[in-house]
């Protein structure tokens, strides 16, 4: 942890650390957020498009539509919003629409994040809300939670590849493998 940076960071980047947890268990990919109005924390989300069945339910939208609903406003210009991975371009339209003023994320994502990573929105001068964009605040944090998923998610596949695989499922009783899946 870097211990230079402003306290109030890291205090909110450890309650959306507790946000990406709460993913995880439902085993969503891990990314959690919070939305902070004058120091005071006015709406949490985490990361649920699979549980949801809702491809627009990445943590900052869950976090984003909280906050406006919690604030009666769909504009947001004195918030800022804490995430643990950096915002994807959906993410970064709506934190443009609600006029978010600051964004904190954690860990940098070189596939999807409009921050910088793949495309910087926030760069952008032909768009016309420009937030202050900080990256890089409990970064280890946030990304071994990723890691962690990930890691266990693949040791899980391979896992049931072997059980499908292997003839110990037939000695250990296991019936319900079919004899075409037992050969490869
Ligand atoms: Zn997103």
């Amino acid at each position: 942890m870097n211990r230079d940076l402003p306290a109030t960071d890291e205090t909110y980047m450890g309650l959306a650390l507790a946000q990406a947890r709460a993913a995880m268990v439902q085993g969503e990919v891990p990314v959690g957020a919070v939305v902070v109005c004058d120091g005071q924390v006015v709406a949490v989300g985490h990361n649920c498009p699979v549980g949801g069945h809702d491809p627009s339910a990445h943590a900052e939208m869950q976090a984003l539509r909280a906050a406006a609903q919690a604030l009666g406003n769909y504009r947001l210009p004195e918030c800022e919003l804490y995430v643990t991975l950096e915002p994807c371009v959906m993410c970064a339209g709506a934190i443009m629409h609600a006029r978010i003023k600051r964004v904190v994320f954690g860990a940098s994502d070189p596939k999807t994040g409009a921050c910088g990573s793949v495309v910087d929105l926030f760069a952008e001068p032909r768009l016309n809300h420009h937030a202050d964009v900080v990256g890089g605040v409990m970064r280890d944090e946030c990304v071994g939670i990723l890691q962690t998923f990930f890691s266990e998610r693949r040791a899980a596949a391979r896992a049931r590849r072997l059980a499908q695989s292997s003839p110990a499922a037939e000695v250990a009783g296991d019936t319900s493998v079919p004899p075409s899946e037992t050969s490869n």
